[in-house]
């Protein structure tokens, strides 16, 4: 059976948890079902990092669960589950759910397409992926539940996989990545058996769905320690599906300089609570090699802003044979590059115009990148960070003074 942790084994600090989640948890308690906050925010908890959100796991059917909340709706086709609303908190409960078993729907490469049963709580915690996302927590008594010896990797800081590494990679190789980000957010180290086989099947992450391994990498990218992630993924050979193009970069004289200011200062804004745009991000890591292609064009003679806007459509292309970027992002990110251009070679007409443009900030922000790089001269970064800054009149007589 699981160890029962008490309060002063786990360590969980009851006035950090959602009192929501505890609402939840008690709702379905009174009513005899059993529920646990579970994952993440447990895992978050015991480390002391404050959690993103958190989950509920139950016994209890979405048809159970639903009709005991006042604002409670029933979400997904295939696998249900709850949504518990609180004024802007969400918090997300789940029937317990049955490992896979062999007779499930895969594709040639082992990968689950289907998994749909409910299960035991044992099942549940067998499920997950790591035994540091297998815990649960229930908030009345005070106490951890724990299957895999989930707290005990916690604390050693290790990322293990529940099962066998390889079939549990191969039912779903977002596990690959899953693995490097915990890694890197906690500071941990992958146990060397799960470790063993990523390299290896790190081609198959190339068959999950464009969306799905959009917003993994995406996570990767604003988990707080983003050039950690991106060595970890070259190493291991995930970055090759990817962003390939980050080898290439990577190579030339400033490439990795250029990534990894731009990173710290993605990770710099994730610890303190501010949105990153995707776009940005994306515009950032491919930019050295668009700033390649624009000069070696322009060196043949072609027409500057011509260049750029070659060698941005260029990149993109390339870049969408493995990991695709949606349309709109892709039209952020060329936006904010071609600007690169105009900043230069500004006219007091082309301003106004520039200003009115809705990229103007981040390409602004993205010169500010490019001065800090010595890419281009500070004092003229500065200057359009100033009259983004400004009002209207203000703007004017910085334009007026503009040679
Ligand atoms: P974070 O929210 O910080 O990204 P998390 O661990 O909460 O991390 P979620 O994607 O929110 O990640 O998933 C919640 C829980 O669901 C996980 O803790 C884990 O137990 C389980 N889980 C999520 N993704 C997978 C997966 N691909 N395979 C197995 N279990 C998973
Ligand atoms: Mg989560």
């Amino acid at each position: 059976g699981p160890v029962r942790l008490s309060r002063d084994k786990h360590g969980i600090d009851r006035r950090l948890v959602s009192r929501h989640a505890i609402k939840v948890c008690e709702v379905l308690n009174q009513h005899g079902f059993d529920a646990y906050i579970v994952g993440g925010a447990v895992r978050d908890l015991i480390v002391g990092l404050e959690p993103k959100d958190f989950d509920v796991a139950t016994n209890a059917t979405p048809n159970q669960v639903r009709p005991l909340f006042r604002r409670a709706r029933i979400i997904g086709r295939r696998f249900q589950l709850v949504h518990v609303v609180f004024g802007q908190e969400i918090i997300e409960t789940s029937t317990f759910r049955a490992p896979s078993s062999g007779n499930q729907e895969t594709d040639e490469h082992g990968r689950i397409l289907r998994d749909n049963e409910f299960g035991t709580h044992e099942e549940d915690a067998a499920r997950r992926d790591f035994t540091i996302n297998a815990l649960y927590y229930d908030p009345l008594k005070e106490e951890v539940i724990d299957f895999h010896q989930g707290v005990a990797d916690l604390k050693n800081r290790v990322v293990r996989m529940i099962g066998d590494p390889e079939t549990r990679f191969r039912e779903d190789p977002v596990r690959m990545l899953r693995a490097l980000r915990f890694q890197a957010k906690l500071g941990a180290r992958i146990d060397p058996a799960t470790e063993a086989p990523i390299s290896r099947l790190a081609p198959l992450i190339e068959h999950v769905p464009a969306s799905r391994l959009f917003d993994e990498t995406l996570k990767l990218l604003t988990c707080g320690h983003a050039m950690d992630c991106v060595h970890e993924l070259r190493r291991s050979g995930l970055m090759k599906s990817l962003i390939p193009l980050i080898d290439r970069i990577f190579e030339e004289d400033g490439g990795e300089a250029f990534v990894e200011i731009a990173l710290s200062r993605t990770d710099a804004r994730v610890r303190a609570g501010k949105p990153v745009s995707p776009s940005f991000l994306f515009a950032a890591l491919l930019w050295r090699l668009v700033q390649k292609r624009w000069s070696a064009l322009a060196a043949q003679g072609m027409q500057r802003n011509e260049a750029l806007i070659r060698a941005a459509d260029s990149v993109i292309e390339e870049q969408m044979d493995k990991l695709a970027i949606q349309r709109r992002h892709q039209a952020d990110m060329r936006e904010i590059w071609l600007m690169q251009a105009r900043f230069e070679r500004a006219t007091v007409r082309s301003i106004w115009r520039m200003m009115e443009q809705p990229r103007f900030r981040a390409a602004v922000d993205f010169l500010q990148l490019r001065a800090e790089a010595r890419e281009v001269d500070s004092v003229l970064a500065q200057w359009w960070m100033d009259l983004s800054d400004s009002n209207d009149e203000r703007r004017s007589q910085m334009i007026d003074a503009w040679q």
